[in-house]
C-alpha cells in the first residue's frame, strides 16, 4: 500500500459496498463530523444516517450508510453499515414513497414515532445523495 493512501471498506449484512485504497474519508460519527486520514488514531464509533465522502486521487465519491458502525486503524477504515448505497443505485421513487409514509406516520401521531423519524431521515439521506450525482 502507497504511504499516504489507507484501505476503506464498506460493508452491510449482505454485501460488500466499497472496497478501494483512499486519500480521505469524511463522515459523522456519534460525536460529529470526522475526517480521516491515513495514520489516523485507532477508533470506534457508531455511525449516523449520512453520507460517507471519500476523496481519492483527486476526485470524491460519496455513499449513503445508515448507520452501523466505523472503526479505524492507521492503515484502515472499516464500515459496518446497516444498509449502503451508491448514489447510482439509489431508488429515488422509492426514498420519496418512504420520505412521504414516514411523514404521514409522524403527522397522526400514532404509531412508533421514532421508528418514523428514523426511515425519515433514511429517505432523505438517500434523496440528498442521489442529488449530488
Ligand atoms: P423502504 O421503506 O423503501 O424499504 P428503508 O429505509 O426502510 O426503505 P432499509 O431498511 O434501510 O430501507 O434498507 C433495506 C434494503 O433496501 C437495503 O438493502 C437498502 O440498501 C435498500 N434500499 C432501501 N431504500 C432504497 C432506495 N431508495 N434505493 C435503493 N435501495 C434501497
Amino acid at each position: 500500500m502507497s504511504v499516504s493512501k489507507m484501505q476503506l471498506d464498506i460493508v452491510t449484512p449482505e454485501r460488500k459496498v466499497y472496497s478501494d485504497e483512499v486519500d480521505m474519508v469524511i463522515t459523522r460519527a456519534a460525536e460529529g463530523d470526522i475526517g480521516i486520514l491515513p495514520k489516523h488514531a485507532p477508533l470506534v464509533s457508531p455511525l449516523k444516517i449520512t453520507a460517507v465522502r471519500i476523496k481519492k486521487d483527486g476526485d470524491e465519491s460519496v455513499i449513503a450508510v445508515s448507520g452501523g458502525f466505523l472503526e479505524v486503524r492507521p492503515d484502515k477504515v472499516t464500515i459496518l453499515a446497516e444498509s449502503a448505497e451508491l448514489p447510482e443505485e439509489i431508488d429515488v421513487e422509492r426514498a420519496k414513497a418512504a420520505k412521504e409514509r414516514a411523514e404521514s406516520r409522524l403527522k397522526s401521531e400514532d404509531g412508533d414515532q421514532k421508528r418514523a423519524e428514523l426511515a425519515l431521515a433514511r429517505a432523505m439521506n438517500r434523496l440528498d445523495i442521489a442529488n449530488r450525482k
